[in-house]
């Protein structure tokens, strides 16, 4: 298949919000796609709905610079739009940060073989996924 963006490399096939989508590797990189479910991150950052977990991690720049910018015009929120990310946004942060800090020890935990603390992180990571976006199926 041909790349729907640039109408020029080979692209792959990404499922999004229910439509399928053709992009190339170039294209890929530079619209931000998360890896993992093929969300866009201009999709992302339109509306605050992550299509994975993962997707927080892949525009976790992203997402921290959206709030720090959204925090500081939170008096100009003109558009009705912005609201609903800013809220999801937030609520989000947090989750992040935990799900980084748990998945960065689950890491440790690897390395050093500690096998019963890798599965009691592997528990809290899915826990918080499943908080971090209720909606998606494995
Ligand atoms: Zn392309
Ligand atoms: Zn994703």
């Amino acid at each position: 298949m041909i790349c729907g963006k640039c109408g020029k490399n080979q692209a792959q096939k990404y499922i999004l919000q229910g439509k399928e989508i053709f992009l190339c590797a170039e294209c890929r990189r530079k619209e931000g796609v998360c890896p993992e479910c093929g969300t866009l991150l201009s999709e992302f950052q339109k509306t605050g709905l992550a299509g994975c977990a993962y997707c927080y991690t892949a525009f976790r720049d992203e997402v921290l610079a959206m709030l720090g910018k959204m925090q500081g015009s939170t008096r100009h929120l003109g558009k009705v739009q912005s609201e609903r990310p800013l809220d999801r946004y937030e609520e989000t942060r947090e989750l992040v940060r935990e799900h980084d800090y748990v998945k960065s020890k689950l890491e440790r935990a690897i390395l050093n073989g500690d096998f019963a603390d890798a599965d009691s992180l592997k528990a809290q990571l899915e826990s918080l996924n499943k908080k971090l976006y209720p909606g998606v199926k494995k």
